[in-house]
């Protein structure tokens, strides 16, 4: 017979000891997950088949910097094609939008990372398959010659909040074996998307694939993208708003092999895998996630890794378009001063001020983020009654606001200024 657990009750629970809930998850993840035993380590760069395929680390960075670790999180693999965003968004940033976008598109290609396909402009489809991320590499070493890889990695530790540093052994081993990639590389100067020498752009390629890195340095990394480039834990903005957008669409649409309409569908989370066998989820305004574990599925994704963030997205239900906010909770007190006399003691200016103008100055106190709907809504509210001379903003409950949110504000105060001009 099945014996049902003690109740738990307020007097069993050690406070002192108890562990927040979120870490309690990764850890009962790691428990049913660490038995899981079928895929295989990637062995076509051969020093990748070395990794232990018993290795499994979780990590979760918050964007309050907070990292929850769970298992070999501190176990360093290689980044391989987790540097593809970053790399991505550093190219975005360092040679402008417009560069990278004329020769790497954004559609998704549906072949494996690996395909010697381009698209019907002759261009790589996207910046997460090997094409992709060989043009952003020659792209940069256009623009950073010789110093194009320390700039990579110096920059992808910022990501980090650390300096990382290279497995010499796997970038060897990939530079010996990686003709597929030099193919790759040949096709796209032949369409003049990279107008320079190509060895000296797969070696900055290869290179960027065996940086270093844990499973708690890619949480840290993800939680960097969901931030909007801020670092949660150095407070360093990375790289700008504009370059992280872009970096997550791609990473939607494309981040995780030919196995990416599957995932956005399931999982919802903007990602990337490695064949080093890391998994970053980067979910924005929330958090990020790393995994590690070497043995991959027929597409190239960590097999535990899928099943953290599955599990991770349905038992929190984090799927990034399954989200609702009713814009009517930032008003918490609408009032007119006049009806409701503060006690607060004033100076004799203040109560003189006051006095005169009691009953024409109206008090909206909001709360929590100034957002597109929510300053919408508060217009609407004032636009639906008399305008009062006087409208004070009371926003000290304010925590955050949206471009659009300061941007509706602004609109606002244009308006009732014009309206208050003769
Ligand atoms: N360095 C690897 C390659 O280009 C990266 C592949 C991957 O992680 O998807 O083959």
């Amino acid at each position: 017979m099945k014996r049902s657990p003690p109740p738990v009750t307020a007097s069993t629970v050690n406070w002192t000891r108890s562990q927040p809930p979120l870490l309690r998850f990764l850890h009962t993840c790691y428990a049913n997950f660490v038995t899981e035993a079928a895929g295989a380590v990637a062995d076509y760069i051969p020093e990748l088949g070395k990794a232990d395929p018993a290795h499994f680390g979780i990590s979760l960075a918050t964007l309050d910097g907070h990292v929850y670790e769970v298992g070999d999180t501190r176990v360093p693999f290689t980044i391989q094609s987790m540097s593809k965003p970053f790399v991505f968004a550093l190219a975005l940033d360092t040679l402008g939008a417009e560069r990278v976008e004329s020769v790497i598109g954004v559609e998704p290609s549906g072949d494996p990372f690996n395909s010697i396909r381009l698209n019907a402009d002759n261009h790589p489809f996207n910046a997460m398959v090997n094409a992709g991320a060989i043009a952003c590499s020659g792209l940069l070493h256009v623009d950073k010659g010789d110093g194009a890889f320390d700039y990579i990695r110096h920059a992808l530790g910022r990501f980090a909040g650390r300096e990382l540093d290279v497995d010499e052994a796997v970038y060897a081993s990939e530079s010996a074996t990686g003709d597929r990639n030099r193919a790759i590389g040949y096709l796209l100067r032949t369409n003049s998307v990279i107008t320079e020498n190509v060895p000296a752009v797969l070696d900055v390629y290869f290179r960027q694939c065996a940086i270093l890195v844990t499973a708690r340095d890619t949480a840290v990394m993800a939680a960097t993208l969901a931030n909007r480039g801020i670092n949660p834990l150095t407070g360093e903005q990375v790289v700008t708003p504009y370059a992280i957008a872009r970096t997550l669409s791609v990473m939607t649409s494309s981040g995780m092999y030919d196995f990416a309409g599957e995932w956005i569908y399931r999982v919802g989370i903007p990602a990337k895998s490695g064949v080093g066998g890391g998994i970053l989820a980067a979910l924005p305004a929330r958090l990020g996630l790393g995994s590690y574990s070497p043995k991959l599925d027929k597409h190239g994704n960590s097999v535990r890794g899928i099943k953290v963030c599955e599990t991770l997205s349905a038992h929190y239900d984090l799927h990034m378009l399954n989200r609702s906010d009713d814009a009517r909770h930032s008003i918490i007190a609408d009032y007119n001063i006049g009806k409701n006399p503060s006690r607060r003691v004033r100076r004799p200016q203040e109560q003189e001020i006051l006095a005169k103008h009691f009953q024409e100055v109206r008090v909206i106190e909001l709360v929590g983020t100034l957002s597109l709907s929510n300053v919408d809504y508060v217009s609407r509210r004032l636009a639906g009654s008399p305008r009062p001379e006087f409208v004070i903003f009371d926003l000290r409950r304010v925590t955050a606001t949206t471009r659009a949110g300061a941007r509706l504000v602004a609109e606002a105060f244009q308006e009732l200024a014009e309206l208050a001009s003769p």
